[in-house]
Order: C-alpha cells, then structure tokens, then sequence
C-alpha cells in the first residue's frame, strides 16, 4: 500500500475543510486534503445547467473585514470575487407580507421591521424595547422557542409569520422550533460584523481559487479520494486510510481534521474511541436540519431585487433570490436564476418534494401575479448526509473530539449563534489556531 506523511490531514473540502487548510499552510505545516467528490466546496460549490451556474448550498455568503470566510482568503491572497448585496445604505433583505413590502436598511432595521409588521410605530417601538432587552441585556435562555418568546408580547399573525420566514432562512428551523436563545445570538452575531455577498462566478471560482492558493504554496488536494478509514493507536489519532481510483493509501499524520460530520467522524474513527458522554451529545438533539432549494431559469427576473426576499403568509417558500440580478455572469444572456429556499413544516418530520415543489409555485404565483412558468433545473432536498445544517441550531458539537489530535470542522461544531458559512470558517480558525498557536 502506498504511504505518504502531512502533518494535518484534512478530509473533506468544504469551508471548514479548505478553510482550515488555507490557514495551516499559512502557519508553515504541511497538509493535506482528500475529497471523496470530484469537485471542491461541499454544500458551497457549484452546479451547471445550459450555462447557468447555481449552488450545492450556499446562497448569500459573508464577506467584508470582519468575516472569518473572507479572512482565510485574504491571509494567502487568493482572489476573493464576491459582490456585495446591499452596501452601506441598503440592507439587502426585502420582508414581503402578501399586502406590503418592507426594505431594512442599516438606517430603518430592526425597529423599522416590527413597526411594518406590527403596521404600528408606537406598538412597534414597544417591542423593540424587549428585542432590545434580550439582545444588550439578558438574553433568553435555550429552553423556550423564539416563538413562545415573541408570544409573551404579541400574537399579531405578520409578526409571527414574517419571523417564521426570517428563523427558516437565516437559522434553518420553523419559529416554534429554534431555541429563543439561539435566535438572539444570531440576530446579535450574524451580520453585525461583516456584510453578504454573491459569488460572482459561482461558489466553485471561490472554493478553486484558495485551492490554487493552497497548492501554491505546496499544500496536497486529492479529489475522488475516500477517507476509510481514521486511524487512531491508544486514544491518539494516527493518520487515515483513503482510496482512489480503486488504491489504497495510508497518509500518516500529526493531526486530523475532519470535515465529513460528526457522525461520519466517529464512523470513520471507531466507536469505541468516543467515550460516552461525546456519544450522548453526539445522539441528542442529533437532527440534521432540511431543506428544498428549486432553481429555477426565467427570462424576466422574477424578483428584481438584489438580495434575499423574505416571506410571510407562504404555504413553504421562505425566502427567495435571484443572483443573476447582482451576477450576471451566472447566466447565459437574457436569462435569469432564481433560487428559492423552503423548511418543511416540522424539520424533524419529512420532506415531502412533490408536494413542497407544488406549494412553492403557488406561493410564487400569490406574490408575483405576472409569474407563470418557469424552467426549473435543480431541485435539490438538503437532508440527512447533505442537511442545510449538520445539527439542529444550539445545539452543536465540540470541535475537539475525545480522541487525541482529532478535531472537527464545519457546520455539524458551528459556535453558538452563527450559522452557514461564516459559522464553518470560524471552527477552521479555532481548530488552527489550537493546533498550530501564533
Ligand atoms: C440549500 C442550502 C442553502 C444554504 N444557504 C446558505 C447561505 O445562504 N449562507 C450560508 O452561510 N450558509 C448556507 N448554507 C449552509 C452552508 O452551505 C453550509 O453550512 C456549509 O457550506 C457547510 O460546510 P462544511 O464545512 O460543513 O462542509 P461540507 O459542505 O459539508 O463539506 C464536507 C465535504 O467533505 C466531503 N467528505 C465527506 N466524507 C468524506 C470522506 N469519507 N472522504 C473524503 N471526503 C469526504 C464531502 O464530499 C464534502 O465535500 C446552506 C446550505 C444548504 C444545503
């Protein structure tokens, strides 16, 4: 059998996993990526159709001086070619209520929100009081619903449904099921530093420019390569076995990163090697979170928005956005794409596709009556081993696991309160900075 030697191994190549190599190889080791796919990024690359470019995942990545994401570009000069949504006066997220759209901007936010949803200033600056207490004060703990929280203070069905639309697209679960606590930490977190953004030529330009950069500077990315099996001796990680194209290869290694999931880690690695209270964390609250994401090619721009259009008062779409109004690059000419995001009414229940694909046209239609046929090209069900999010919001995994030099990256560890992208990036810069100190 073939053998090789990195000092970090890395398996898998999605944010977390190419992340956390761009900074290693920044901080002088030597590394190594295997990706079982024969393209990089994971849920944060690209497919094409007849010239359209769309996502495995990602739709709105972070970018701007206080993302993690864009930093670990930065840090080794690889091209980062984003397009900012919104701007300094703009929000980038539109509210729709099937009566009256809203536009948050830095300047109008949160309390422009509740006061459109409310159709109410002083009602809404009332509220805005509470958020305000929860968000700069004393936060709500993880044992109500966001849901049971906004309850205690209104039950004006906009509200509610506007938010349901809100917690489905930014924290992936319904209003009655995201911890109250993990709500705030995301509405305090989650855009407060750093702004959104398109991938100009789709997620795979992104994830192959940091490849390039890796490789430059001497890094090893295999593609096609399974990891078997990781090898770990009396409690301490060795190295792994990966295949490809039918061969063996053991890569012996200082430190393993995995970017394959918690649960595929422990698989990888041998149950025995997690002692049990890992274990019982790793089963509760072990729901990977779903999601239905339809594009869809048009010639007229469905929503000539630039940004994410949130909805309420839908039967299951949540959001929507149409990339190619920031990046027309993304389509042939004449043409646009809009991709639309929807959670299944319990997230824990089933997907139901023909059913959801149905309920999405529908909702397309009440919204925007000159809608009426579209071509639509990928239909994607997020669940199980390829989820919107590996657990369920507050609920993740440590990064560090009880084997010795074997860590976890990506979103099944994401910090409490961040989620997605920036949330995978940010365990890649913990993990580094653990392995390899400044
Ligand atoms: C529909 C959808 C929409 C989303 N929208 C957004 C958004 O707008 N903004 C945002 O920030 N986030 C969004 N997310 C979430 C975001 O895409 C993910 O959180 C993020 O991309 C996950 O990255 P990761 O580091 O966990 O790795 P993953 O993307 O899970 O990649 C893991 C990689 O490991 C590889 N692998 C697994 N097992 C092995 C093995 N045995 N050997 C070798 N390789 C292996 C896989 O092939 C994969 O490439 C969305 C997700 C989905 C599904």
């Amino acid at each position: 059998m073939k053998t090789s030697k990195a000092n970090v191994l890395i398996i898998g190549s999605g944010v977390g996993g190419i992340c956390s190599a761009a900074r290693l190889i920044k901080k002088g080791l030597k590394v190594t990526i295997v990706e079982q796919l024969p393209y990089l990024g994971g849920r944060c690359s690209t497919r094409e159709y007849k010239g359209h470019k769309t996502t495995t995942g990602g739709i709105i990545l972070p970018l701007g001086g206080g993302s993690t994401f864009q930093e670990a570009f930065d840090m080794l000069g690889a091209e980062f070619n984003m397009r900012p949504i919104g701007g300094k006066d703009k929000g980038g997220t539109l509210y729709r209520l099937p009566d009256r759209t809203y536009e948050m901007t830095p300047k109008n936010g949160l309390r422009g929100l509740l006061q459109f949803c409310l159709n109410d200033d002083e009602a809404g600056n009332e509220l805005y009081s509470h958020f305000k207490r929860a968000l700069h004060w004393s936060e709500p703990l993880y044992n109500i619903t966001f849901s049971e929280w906004l309850s205690q203070y209104s039950h004006n069905t906009d509200l509610h449904e506007i938010f349901q639309g809100h917690v489905g697209g930014f924290v992936g679960v319904n209003i009655d099921e995201c911890p109250a606590g993990e709500f705030f930490r995301n509405l305090k977190l989650s855009a407060r530093t750093y702004g959104f953004g398109t991938a100009v030529n789709g997620n795979i330009d992104l994830m192959n420019s940091l490849a390039a950069a890796i490789k430059n500077k001497g890094g090893r990315i295999s593609t096609e390569t399974s990891c078997k099996q990781i090898l770990v001796e009396n409690g301490i990680v060795k190295g792994a076995i990966v295949e490809k194209d039918g061969e063996e290869e053991t890569i012996n290694a200082d430190f393993v990163i995995s970017n394959a999931g918690p649960d595929l880690t422990v698989e990888l690695a041998g149950t025995e090697n997690f002692e049990k209270s890992y274990m019982t964390l790793l089963t509760e609250h072990n729901f990977k979170t779903p999601v239905v994401h339809i594009s869809m090619s048009t010639d007229e721009p469905i929503e000539d928005f630039p940004g994410i259009v949130t909805f309420g008062h839908t039967r299951r779409l949540v959001f929507l956005e149409t990339p190619s109004v920031t990046c027309p690059e993304l389509v042939p000419e004449g043409k646009h794409i809009t991709t639309t995001y929807s959670v299944p009414k319990l997230s824990a229940g089933p997907l139901k596709l023909p059913e959801t694909i149905e309920m999405v046209m529908l909702d397309l239609r009440d919204f925007y009556p000159n809608f009426q046929e579209a071509e639509l090209f990928h239909i994607a069900t997020h669940h199980s081993g390829w989820p919107a999010m590996r657990r369920w919001p507050g609920y993740p995994m440590p990064t560090r696991t009880p084997v010795v030099n074997l860590y976890n990256v990506g979103d099944g560890c994401q910090p409490l309160g961040y989620v997605g992208i920036e949330a995978c990036a940010i365990t890649a810069r913990d993990v580094s900075n653990e392995i390899a100190p400044d």
